[in-house]
Parts: C-alpha cells; structure tokens; sequence
C-alpha cells in the first residue's frame, strides 16, 4: 500500500531526520512494536520509561508512512460532536473520550517539551458553522460541552468577522489545543527509545506472526525472527490487513502547505480553523510563516487514483481557502495526499482482537484525530501490558463491533 503521495511537507522541510538498522539477526525482547510512525513511536517511549525491553521495526524509514503525510493538528474535539457520538456511545462514555482527548493535548505538548527541537505550539481552535441550518446544532453542541467544563466559546457573526475577517452564522472557540510538526516528534520519540536501550530497525518487514500461550514469534521478510511476550500492531493503515474482520474504511485526505507569507498568516497565528461540513476544510499556519490547507476527503482507496488527484484537488483547497481568508495570498509551495481511515463511531481501537489472542495488541489511532488518539493509546497499552485497567479499556476494544 502506498500511503501517500506527492510532497509532504514535513519530509521535505527535516529530510531523512535518522537511519536505523535493517534487521538482520534473530532477537529476543519483551514488546515487539511494529510501526516507526507517531503511534509506534509514543507506545514504544511509553513501554521503555515503563521499564520494558522494546524492540520497534518498521517496513519503511521511521516516520514514512502517514505520519509524514499528517497535517499535525492536536484537538480535544474529535471529528464526531460530542451530541453526535453522546447518541451513539450514551453521554458518559463520549464525555469520557472527549475528556481523554483534552487531557492527552497538555500531555503530547510536556513531551515535546521534554524530547526537545519538536516543533509545537499551544494554538487555539476554532470550529464554524459551514452554512446557517449548522447554526442551531453548534449551539447544542456549545451548550453540551459547557455543561461537562469543556473549555468552548461562542462567537456570533459579527466577532468573527471582527476577529478572524470571514462571516459564518456561528463559531465555537476552544484554547486547548495545538500544532505539530509529527515526523520531527516521531523522530525525536524514537532517538529516546534507542538512548534509553530500546532497539529500532527500519526497512525490516515483519512477514508474519505466531502467538501462542508463552509468547510471539514474528517473522521477518528476507531475514531472522523476534521472540517477544508481546507484539503491538501499530502498522497504521495496513494494520487492517491482519485481521479478517473489516474495522473501518481507507479514505484519501488531502493538503498543500503555501508559500511563506509576507506579512505573516494573520489571524491563523495562534489559531487553528475548521469547519462543520463534512468533508470538512481546515486551516493551520507554520512556524515559518507559511500556511497549511487540508481537507476535501473522499473514499478513494486506490494510490494510483488518489496520486492522479492531487494538482486538482490542491486548487480546489486553494480557492475554498482563498474565500475564507481574501486577505491572505495563499500561493501553493507542496501539496500532498495521504491514506487514513475511519471507524464506524470515529473512535479507534487499542488491545487485543480475538482472532490473534491476548498477547497481540492492536493500535490503531484511525480518525483525523489521530496523534490524540496515540497519545491516549500509548498509556492504555502500557497500563495493558502492567496489567492496570484505564478508562478507555471497554471503550476502544474490539467487543464494540458485537455490541453495535
Ligand atoms: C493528509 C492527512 C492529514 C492528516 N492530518 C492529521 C492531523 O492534522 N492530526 C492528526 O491527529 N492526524 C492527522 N492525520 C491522520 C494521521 O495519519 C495519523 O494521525 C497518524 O499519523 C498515523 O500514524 P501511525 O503511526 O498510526 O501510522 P503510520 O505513520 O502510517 O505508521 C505505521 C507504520 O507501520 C509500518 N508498517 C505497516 N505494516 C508493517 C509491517 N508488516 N512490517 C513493518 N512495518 C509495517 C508502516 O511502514 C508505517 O511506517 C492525517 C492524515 C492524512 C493522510
């Protein structure tokens, strides 16, 4: 599987930021993670300052596949209201995640701090209604997310044009949330494994496994094995792919990052934009000045066909973007494409499958919340693997597909 297309900022501006080993012995360690991207990276820092032996490959170089492609937007609100997902889930367990998502923010923000020369930033979020019938809905949701002590705002028309100089009937302003740049973050999470005694491989394929009562044998392509107690599927994407039951649909996201702006990205300095059509358009600026346009999602599962897409769609996202803010020359310097999927409920899935066994794990942060959603799975594996319980343990399991 291809999982992106044309030119990714993030791999454009850092370059290859490591090369790590290909494989080529047999080893033996307690957690095989396989998966070099922001999900594997955030599980295996968390298992080696838990104390484990860690071992991390990956089929690609390090933070390649879609982390590369990510567009690095940290919010607490995911792509489903809290109205929306309260009806799916029942109000407690989407008050549950949404909470989960807001804490995992700060989080993800300290340990970028700590791993330092990650590009981060504290913004703020701003979600408008697209058209005027969203205008009731988004009051709803405001008044739901205030009820449980969600940081949200409302602006009416007249202080969003006043702040930000484009009309909408209605938007909510949140301060929690954050930019990133998360290849870097990938990058500098995995130099921590490997000073802390982990062990990374790129370019190293894992070909299979085999679980049994007493551990994991897996096989690597055109070389040796790893024993391990257990292995963590943090394969992203092609994740899918091992388990038989279909868990959620492939759809193409794409983005362009602008030129650096003369005067600077205005009013989307400190603040993130998005909107609440769905496919939605979204907006983010770069610490250099440049902005960044994503969106116009659409279910093509085929890199071939999505690769043909990208000149077309990055005009599509200029001109919707260059309505939105007139002011702001928004010239494309490199657009993109990329793979990721959804969940039926937009929630992902951390922890066993029963078809693999309780020693296979499973994580896969699907949604365009995605580094959230790491964040919260890296602590819930990791109080898995201590044999703790975390709050999201029933929530993000696999057993939700019997229920639904
Ligand atoms: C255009 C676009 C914009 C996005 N914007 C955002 C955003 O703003 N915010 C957000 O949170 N999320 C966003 N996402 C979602 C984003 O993709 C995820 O959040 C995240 O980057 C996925 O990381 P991952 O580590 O799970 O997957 P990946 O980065 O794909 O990593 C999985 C790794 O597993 C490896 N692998 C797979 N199979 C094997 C195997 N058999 N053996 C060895 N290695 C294997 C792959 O090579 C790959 O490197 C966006 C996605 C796209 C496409």
């Amino acid at each position: 599987m291809d999982l992106k297309s044309g030119y990714p900022y993030w791999t454009v501006k850092n370059g290859l930021l490591a090369n790590y080993p290909a494989l080529r012995e047999d080893l033996a360690c307690d957690v095989v993670v396989v998966g070099a991207g922001i999900t594997g990276a955030l599980i295996a820092d968390r298992l080696v300052r838990a104390g484990f032996e860690v071992c991390v490959i990956d089929r690609r170089e390090a933070g390649w596949g879609s982390t590369s492609a990510s567009t690095g937007l940290l919010q607490y609100e995911i792509d489903v209201e809290l109205a929306e997902l309260s009806a799916h889930t029942g109000e407690a367990d989407a008050v549950l995640v949404y909470r989960q998502c807001e804490q995992a923010i700060p989080a993800l923000l300290r340990l970028a701090r700590e791993l330092g020369k990650v590009d981060v930033r504290p913004m703020q979020s701003l979600y408008y209604a697209s058209r005027w019938h969203h205008r009731s809905r988004l009051l709803k949701e405001a008044a739901l997310r205030q009820s449980h002590g969600f940081d949200v705002r409302v602006l009416d028309r007249a202080q969003i044009l006043d702040r930000y100089g484009f009309e909408a009937p209605v938007a909510l302003l949140t301060r929690l949330a954050a930019q990133v740049d998360p290849y870097q973050m990938a990058h500098r999470l995995l130099a921590r494994v490997v000073r802390r005694g982990g062990r990374v491989f790129d370019r190293t394929t894992m070909a299979s496994f085999d679980a049994g009562n007493r551990g994991v044998k897996v096989r690597i392509d055109n070389a040796g094995s790893i024993r391990c107690r257990q292995l963590i599927l943090a394969a992203g994407y092609e994740g899918q792919r091992l388990l038989a039951q279909r868990v959620a649909r492939n759809r193409s996201s794409y983005a362009f990052v602008s030129d650096p702006l003369p005067d600077g990205p205005g009013p989307l300095a400190d603040c993130l934009v998005w909107e609440s059509a769905r496919p939605y358009l979204y907006v983010r600026s770069t610490r250099d000045g440049r902005v960044i346009v994503g969106g116009d999602d659409d279910r093509i599962d085929l890199p071939i066909k999505r690769d043909a897409l990208v000149a077309l769609k990055v005009e599509k996202l200029r001109k919707r973007a260059a309505n939105l803010f007139p002011s702001l020359p928004l010239e494309p310097a490199f657009g993109w494409a990329g793979t990721f999927a959804e969940t039926e409920d937009g929630l992902p899935f951390f922890g066993p499958h029963p078809q693999h066994g309780s020693r296979v794990h499973f994580a896969m942060a699907y949604g365009g919340n995605g580094i959230v959603y790491s964040q919260i799975g890296a602590e819930l594996l990791c109080a898995r693997l201590e044999g703790r319980k975390h709050p999201c343990d029933k929530l993000f399991s696999f057993d939700r597909l019997n229920r639904s």
